[in-house]
């Protein structure tokens, strides 16, 4: 039907804000009427860009290098990414199969611009991350949430996933670690997935830019590494959180050739390009010294056991401790309130700013999201305002 210029297209009516941003305005409201907020909401390390990273960008930008570069980036920086990502997951990756974008975000939309039709389903976590679901319902496919399952370490729930793959999935979205759950998706279950993958021919993103912030001894499995898994997987990774550079916008996708010539096609016509002097910045950081993010790992590990610590002694709160990321998702059913409800007294009566497990699908009804990429000190005096404001219900 002809559409008047008042109206939007159908494809983004459903669109809605992030949960995080509305949470940070209203947070910012309560800041500039005088309130002392402690910010728990928003996921980024609150850590600057390591020093050796900054100066390359400084440098490369005081040297000239501001003009556009080939749209999936330049090939010093995808052949690190290639090594390095080779090395990650213990297998042969190819600079071709790199493509570059500002931000890991870019890599969700394009692949799955690429490859859905109309009509598509797509498999994804839920609770998850919510750009998922946005870009899937861009692309007039069809959203199908899979729960997670808390006792499993909030893996899929393979009962639940199993009863929803048919003919017409075309992609199953992977996040392990989990935003928001920082659960980490096991071997067994991600073989189940990629058994089936093959089994109905559909692809796998697997979105693993936390996969450098773990807190176990063995590296997070990959799905790409699987029998017959590299042919049909997107691995998506980037800099904003294992290099905190967020900021920056630089991330990265590893797929088959073909894919990621089509996924640099779209780019060309689309962000044509991401600033060369952020790429040479992604080579210092991928190439130079790592120390800084161990050490930032074993940080994130002592204010994890913080604060799982901390919530799991206030009466009615039951928190798992999650392997990777940088969030904990605590079990609030007890309180019989809406998670938004309880997210909105906290902030109010507390002073803390988190979020709503349904800011990532209805089934994160019943939990809060709170992001621990803050001083032990603002993560204790959180818990203390927390433990008080319960204390009243
Ligand atoms: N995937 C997940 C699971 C995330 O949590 C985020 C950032 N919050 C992104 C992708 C996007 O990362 P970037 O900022 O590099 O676009």
């Amino acid at each position: 039907m002809y559409k008047k210029s008042n109206q939007f297209a159908d494809r983004i009516q459903t669109l809605v804000p992030e949960g995080a941003y509305e949470v940070l305005a209203k947070a910012q409201e309560l800041e500039t009427a005088g309130k002392k907020i402690i910010h728990l909401e928003i996921g980024q390390p609150d850590f600057q860009t390591y020093s050796n990273i900054g100066l390359a960008g400084i440098r490369a930008i005081s040297t000239g290098h501001t003009r556009y570069t080939p749209s999936a980036g330049m090939p010093e920086l995808k052949k690190a990414i290639a090594d390095y990502t080779a090395s990650r997951v213990n297998m042969d990756l190819a600079p071709r199969q790199v493509v570059v974008a500002p931000g890991a975000k870019p890599l969700l939309f394009f692949p799955m611009m690429a490859l859905l039709e109309k009509g598509d389903e797509v498999i994804y976590p839920d609770p998850g991350f919510p750009s998922y679901q946005a870009i899937i319902e861009t692309m007039g496919a069809k959203p199908v949430p899979v729960p997670l399952n808390e006792e499993s370490g909030f893996s899929f729930d393979m009962k639940e996933f199993e009863a929803r793959v048919n003919e017409r999935t075309r992609l199953v979205i992977i996040n392990s670690p989990s935003n928001p759950t920082g659960g980490i998706v096991g071997i067994r279950d991600l073989t189940i997935i990629a058994e089936a993958a093959q089994a109905c021919d559909f692809w796998v993103l697997s979105d693993e830019i936390y996969s450098r912030l773990t807190y176990t001894e063995d590296a997070v499995p990959s799905i790409i590494t699987l029998p017959g898994m590299k042919e049909r997987t997107i691995l998506v990774d980037g800099f904003s959180k294992t290099y905190a550079m967020a900021g920056w916008r630089l991330g990265f996708g590893l797929m088959p050739e073909d894919l990621a010539h089509k996924v640099g096609l779209l780019l060309t016509h689309s962000i044509g390009c991401t600033a060369g002097f952020t790429q040479l910045a992604g080579i210092e950081a991928l190439t130079g010294p790592q120390d800084q993010v161990n050490k930032v790992c074993r940080i994130f590990k002592e204010r994890r056991d913080i604060i799982v610590n901390g919530l799991n002694e206030i009466p009615g709160i039951d928190c798992q401790t999650p392997l990777g990321a940088f969030y904990v998702f605590p079990n609030i059913k007890s309180y019989g309130r809406s998670s938004e409800k309880l997210a909105d007294y906290l902030l109010d009566q507390a002073g803390v700013a988190l979020l709503p497990g349904t800011s990532f699908g209805s089934q994160g009804e019943g939990y809060l999201r709170l992001c621990y990429a803050n001083s032990k000190k603002n993560l204790r005096d959180a818990l203390e305002q927390i433990r008080i404001a319960l204390n009243k219900i």
